[in-house]
């Protein structure tokens, strides 16, 4: 890797588990990606999917994959994610955030958030990867700068990947056809908009960001990720958005932060 330039960052909306079996147009964009950006020391992930008291990192030299969802094909029950873990990274991650309310996870693994994506970027399995939690007891500027924490381990050849979906309402995601309601739409522009003003200080107060937010965000667990990623754009990072379709009343708006070359 080359050192003088910083690792990218990844926000990547991850949607439904089906996206990890090979074939369909999101898992081929996870891959061309892996493809793409330079190859990370390690890979440090937060997925919408662990929430907790306090923010925890796994720290087990083995994190196994935790399949977190049900009545899917038993094809993806049986997918691994053998990537191993990195216990010394995890501990200076600990350092690094600053935070009494951050601690070592031995037994977790990485959840779908995590290996749906990574398994398709690297199938080879061979990059260590850490995950973060996200602490529900704190608001999109906390998580936001808590994040700003980890900004130097872009030059230590750490790869950041934020997984989750903007416009997330899985509730009232069979309620409608696959076109998507006129709030979803609305939703994903205005978010767009803001990341492309690098209005971050709007986008952690995703509450108040327009009408739509409550119907777009119901629940805080899809969107925070999104801010993990924003917290480590430098000055001169490009933003670039893709995978920005609407499924239903989800938005799979992705973002690659950085240069990839
Ligand atoms: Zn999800």
């Amino acid at each position: 890797m080359d050192k003088a330039r910083p690792m990218p960052v990844l926000f990547i909306g991850h949607g439904s588990p089906m996206n990890a079996l090979p074939g369909n147009r999101f898992y081929e964009s996870w891959q061309a990606l892996g493809r793409m950006l330079p190859r990370p020391l390690a890979i440090v992930c937060i997925s919408a999917h662990w929430e907790t008291q306090g923010t925890w990192i796994t720290s087990s030299p083995s994190p196994r994959p935790i399949h977190d969802f049900r009545g899917f094909p038993a094809a993806l029950f049986a997918m691994r994610c053998p990537a191993p873990g990195d216990p010394l990274l995890a501990q200076s991650l600990v350092q690094r955030l600053q935070s009494a309310r951050v601690r070592l996870d031995p037994q977790r693994g990485l959840d779908h958030g995590v290996w749906c994506v990574l398994g398709a970027m690297y199938p080879e399995a061979d990059i260590p990867v850490l995950q973060l939690s996200l602490d529900q007891h704190l608001s999109g500027s906390e998580h936001y700068a808590l994040a700003q924490n980890m900004l130097s381990m872009r030059n230590e050849g750490i790869l950041v990947v934020s997984s989750g979906n903007i416009v997330h309402n899985f509730g009232r995601f069979h309620q409608v056809d696959d076109e998507s309601p006129a709030w979803v739409s609305r939703f994903r522009d205005e978010v767009n908009r803001r990341i492309s003003a690098r209005d971050h200080a709007g986008l952690c107060d995703y509450q108040r960001l327009s009408p739509d937010a409550e119907t777009a965000v119901p629940i805080p667990e899809h969107y925070p990720p999104l801010l993990y990623a924003l917290a480590l754009q430098r000055d001169k990072d490009p933003v670039r958005i893709f995978n920005d379709h609407l499924l239903s009343t989800l938005s799979m708006t992705s973002l690659v932060i950085g240069r990839l070359t």
